[in-house]
C-alpha cells in the first residue's frame, strides 16, 4: 500500500482513492500558482496528474459530443489492464468523467476549466 502511504503523508485532500478503484481528482491540486502542472508533487501524484490532463485534452476537444463519452486513446493505469480509458463531459459545468470499460475504474476531474488542457473555447473561469 505504498501509494496510499504516499497520498496520506501529502494530504493531497480531495484526491481520494476507494477501494472500488474510483477517482475523485480535482485538477487545482495538482496545478501550480503558475497554473502548470506541479513539479514537487510525490513521482505518483504527478503521474496521475499527467493522465488526467491527457484525457481532460482529450474530452475537451470534442465537446459537446462529448455526453455518452469517446475514446480518449489513453492506456488505462491499472497493472494488468490494458483497456483505453473512456472520457465524457455533459455540460460545460461538469466535472469530465473518465472510465475504463476492462477493468471498471473511473473517476472524475473537477476545475478543469479555464485550465490550459480546456479546449472547448468557450472561455476559463469567470
Ligand atoms: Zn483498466
Amino acid at each position: 500500500m505504498i501509494d496510499s502511504d504516499e497520498h496520506d503523508k501529502h494530504h493531497t485532500g480531495e484526491r481520494e482513492k476507494t477501494p472500488t478503484g474510483t477517482y475523485v481528482s480535482d485538477l487545482a491540486h495538482f496545478l501550480d500558482s503558475s497554473g502548470k502542472l506541479s513539479g514537487r508533487a510525490p513521482m505518483e501524484v504527478r503521474e496521475m496528474a499527467g493522465f488526467l490532463v491527457l484525457i481532460l485534452d482529450k474530452v475537451t476537444i470534442h465537446f459537446p459530443d462529448t455526453s455518452s463519452g469517446i475514446g480518449t486513446g489513453v492506456r488505462c493505469r491499472s497493472r494488468n489492464c490494458n483497456g483505453e480509458i473512456m472520457g465524457a463531459l455533459d455540460s460545460i459545468d461538469s466535472p469530465v468523467m473518465w472510465y475504463c470499460p476492462e477493468c471498471g475504474n473511473y473517476g472524475t476531474i473537477s476545475n478543469w476549466r479555464g485550465s490550459q488542457w480546456d479546449n472547448t473555447g468557450i472561455g476559463g473561469n469567470p
